[in-house]
């Protein structure tokens, strides 16, 4: 149930008095409303699309979430769940059920799919499948044209599989997002299906529209049956001691641990949906003619990216369990202990097909289980593990995100951090961008993005914590640029990384851990093969040299290979991000 609001909200922080006035529409006569202060700034360099969105809210609007003065969007869908309960328990099966999926792109192991097909089998009615391709949600959410090729990949393999269940999977772009719920209702009717089943993604937008469809639905006759699936423990499931939601990850890890132990069936797999009945290929036979549409024009790749990225990242379920299976076989042991070096491969790359939701994360947490010599998460083989013990970072995020749904609106987990004045040099940022900032371990890691649309984890904490900490740009043009680059883009993950790397999430390290970009360098590329491997222009340089060339007695050879002189010095550079950091959080008290 949504929380009871106040009849009048309090407004206790300096959105009061702002330093600076908004030079931005939208501001009403409701301080709730009133857009943060320095929002017309930020917004200028590409932090709120205002095409879609309003203007960065104030701090007093994250508060009253905070509060419990606005209803969350999960709050808001589990109210219309609530008042359409008993009206969608009556709703009789139709001709036909509908799964429609997201990004839970797999036959197996699919919580919703599964229902679904259960009750199609039950009414002895076909099962279809529907996938809406929505270019403005692509747009909105900075979906990588990597990503969004991967998951059109994924769908001719998806529909295949189906084929073969006799299940067609119908796949339809729809050109406006505002379109899609009335779209989806009038395909439930076009086929006389009366249920519509679905996984629940956690992001602001998708949960107001799934709040929205719900009732849509019910108005119609029809029931929507939204499906916790893609966490392992569903948000909003631990609570600390005195009913709070956690914030810190190691005392929810182990809440999430022992939740787990005392329901093992969370972990158990959900079958793939059974065939449909003989007469469905006639029944729905239309279904199974049309073609999956093309990569919408505006998230294209270029001929040679899309081969390039194809051979890298084959997709497909099939492919996923492969990826898995041959990590678990081979490098799960030593995951601890290696985890962290970048040119050693020995981390899983799993998190593109999670993000696709070609794998659930139930599988790899039971896959991984299973290997070991014990059922419990925190025993046994150290590499297990630690491997379970950062999937769940992924479940904890998400759980973040569901609670504190206004990090999903451009604003800092803790808000006094939105009063930091930070650089918005394009300069630096595109240097940043290109993997030119003279940095070796920071452009090596920028241009792996480039080259295979993925990351690895200690270079994503280096590279965010330079932007951040070293050029002290705003930490959202790094989060933008992420999303808009990675092909395991997830909202959740990547926000809590940028959080975590920009000192304004979850984490609870104060603000002056400040990653030094050359000891990570030594530290974690100790030979600088990874360095060598993804700046071609460095590989002759020898020893040591190679993680800061113009500094080590290799500066004439690193120039003449055309790589650039470094753009900051780290101690200048950190002594004015303590300052600014400083600054920002001070001036935010009243
Ligand atoms: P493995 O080490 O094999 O771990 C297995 C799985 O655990 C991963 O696939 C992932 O699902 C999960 N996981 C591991 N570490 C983390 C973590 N720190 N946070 C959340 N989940 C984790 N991950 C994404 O999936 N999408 C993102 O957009 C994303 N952006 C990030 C941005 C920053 C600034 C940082 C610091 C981290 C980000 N991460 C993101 C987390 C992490 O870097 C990747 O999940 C990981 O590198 C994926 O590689 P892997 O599958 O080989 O991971």
């Amino acid at each position: 149930m949504p929380p009871k609001r106040t009849a009048k909200q309090r407004v206790t922080s300096a959105d009061e008095t702002p330093n600076k006035k908004p030079k931005i529409e939208n501001a009403s006569s409701d301080p709730l409303r009133e857009p943060h202060h320095f929002a017309a700034e930020a917004e200028e360099h590409g932090i709120v699309l205002r095409k879609y969105y309003p203007p960065e809210m104030s701090n007093a609007r994250a508060q009253a979430y905070n509060d419990n003065t606005l209803p969350r969007p999960i709050e808001q869908l589990e109210a219309a769940l609530e008042e359409t309960a008993s009206a969608r328990k009556d709703i009789q099966v139709g001709e036909a059920v509908i799964h429609w999926f997201k990004m839970d792109l797999r036959t197996t192991d699919n919580r919703a799919l599964w229902e679904a097909s259960q009750k199609a089998q039950e009414a002895g009615v076909p099962l279809i499948c529907v996938y809406i391709v929505s270019p403005e949600d692509l747009e909105a959410h900075f979906t990588a044209p990597v990503r969004v090729d991967f998951m059109i990949r994924t769908l001719h393999a998806l529909k295949a599989d189906l084929v073969e269940l006799d299940i067609p999977l119908y796949v339809e772009t729809v050109a406006k997002r505002k379109d899609i719920p009335e779209r989806i209702v009038d395909f439930m009717q076009e086929w006389g299906a009366n249920h519509l089943y679905a996984n629940i993604e956690y992001e602001v937008d998708e949960l107001r529209r799934e709040a929205k469809m719900v009732g849509l639905c019910a108005e119609k006759g029809l029931a929507m049956m939204p499906f916790h699936d893609t966490c392992i423990v569903a948000p909003g499931a631990l609570h600390t001691g005195t009913g709070k939601q956690y914030a810190v990850y190691s005392p929810w890890f182990r809440a999430w641990v022992a939740h787990i132990h005392a329901n093992p069936e969370l972990l158990s797999p959900f079958d793939p949906p059974a065939k449909n009945p003989p007469d469905a290929r006639e029944k729905v036979a239309a279904l199974f003619d049309y073609e999956i549409p093309d990569v919408p024009e505006n998230k294209r790749l270029s001929e040679e990216d899309a081969k390039r990225f194809g051979a890298t990242w084959p997709a497909g379920e099939r492919e996923a369990m492969d990826r898995l299976d041959k990590f678990c076989e081979e490098k799960i042991a030593q995951y601890g202990k290696k985890r962290n070096f970048p040119s050693e491969a020995a981390t899983s790359s799993i998190s593109v097909h999670l993000a696709a939701g070609t794998l659930c994360a139930r599988t790899a947490v039971r896959t991984a289980r299973d290997r070991n010599k014990t059922k419990k998460l925190d025993a046994g083989v150290e590499g297990i593990q630690a491997w379970i013990s950062e999937v769940a970072w992924r479940d904890f995020y998400k759980h973040v995100l569901v609670h504190w749904p206004y990090i999903c609106m451009n604003k800092p987990f803790k808000p006094e951090y939105s009063n930091i004045e930070w650089s918005y040099n394009s300069a630096h940022f595109e240097a940043w961008c290109q993997g030119r900032t003279g940095f070796p371990m920071v452009d090596a890691a920028m241009r792996q993005v480039q080259g295979i649309g993925w990351m690895h984890n200690r270079c994503r904490m280096v590279v965010a914590s330079f932007l951040c900490k070293d050029l002290l740009l705003d930490w959202r043009m790094g989060e933008r640029f992420f999303m808009e680059n990675l092909i395991d883009g997830d909202f959740a993950s990547n926000n809590g990384g940028w959080g975590f790397s920009a000192s304004v999430g979850v984490d609870p390290q104060p603000y002056f851990r400040i990653f030094n970009p050359l000891l990570q360098s030594e530290k974690f590329d100790p030979d600088g093969d990874y360095i060598r491997k993804w700046i071609p222009e460095l590989s002759g340089i020898k020893g040591k040299a190679i993680h800061d060339p113009y500094n080590r007695g290799a500066a004439a050879e690193a120039k003449k290979a055309g790589y650039p002189e470094p753009i900051a010095n780290h101690k200048e550079s950190r002594d004015r991000a303590l300052k600014a950091y400083k600054a920002g959080i001070d001036g935010d008290k009243p």
